[in-house]
């Protein structure tokens, strides 16, 4: 009975304020979510094939990496692109959430099979604060959803408030990473695969400072994945 009710009050709903897709505009059918089936079909995802991996490849001779994968390739001109301005600046961090699902069903049944745990790269606190949620965090919660591993927050920390990474060279970007994060010593957990995961992968500065302090774990081994790579 209350299901009916729920399904009457959602399709009134939808007469009233028609829900429509975040990257094209049109009106979303009633099994669509944030984004039409038309537009997840034409998402631009990267080449992730066995011989050539393009997200592995950017960690290539720094860190040995089990799997890697990212939604789609950043372009600033796509549709896509803004949509991840829309989860980092206009407070839509269901659509994280709603991504890291998306990846999951996009990707070959079992991909993150060996991973045991996920860690997302943190946010500074005031930035957390600032923000009030962390949209690697969120993209990590729907990742968890479908392949039931627990998001394990507090492992990492950011130590260092930055101003956001945008305009800035390859070198300050590196530069502006070290001594960023620290691994949280205090707790007692001994993960064997972490699956790191972020928004965005650019020249994967950041992700490889996190890695270097995951390192400090004994045979530690790593996947990564991104809602996009530029
Ligand atoms: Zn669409």
């Amino acid at each position: 009975m209350n299901l009916n009710i729920n399904i009457y009050i959602e399709n009134f709903l939808n007469i009233l304020l028609p829900r429509r897709c975040v990257s094209c505009g049109n009106y979303l059918f009633k099994n669509e979510k944030n984004i039409c089936m038309n537009c997840i079909r034409k998402i631009p995802s990267p080449d992730i094939t066995n011989d050539y991996n393009v997200v592995k490849d950017r960690f290539a001779g720094k860190f040995l990496i089990q799997t890697a994968s990212s939604l789609f390739v950043y372009d600033k001109n796509s549709k896509y692109s803004y949509l991840l301005y829309s989860l980092k600046y206009h407070g839509r961090k269901d659509l994280a959430l709603f991504f890291g699902t998306l990846l999951v069903q996009k990707l070959p049944k079992g991909f993150f099979n060996s991973v045991d745990c996920i860690v997302p790269v943190p946010l500074h606190s005031k930035r957390f604060q600032e923000r009030g949620y962390n949209q690697a965090e969120q993209f990590a919660n729907g990742i968890s959803k479908l392949i039931n591993k627990p998001v394990i927050t507090n492992l990492l920390i950011r130590n260092i408030y930055t101003n956001t990474q945008t305009k800035k060279s390859r070198h300050d970007r590196w530069k502006n990473v070290e001594g960023k994060f620290s691994l949280n010593n205090h707790l007692n957990l001994f993960p064997k695969h972490i699956l790191l995961v972020d928004d965005v992968i650019t020249t994967g500065s950041t992700m490889e400072a996190c890695l270097c302090e995951l390192s400090k774990i004994d045979n530690i081994q790593f996947s990564v994945a991104s809602i996009a790579i530029a």
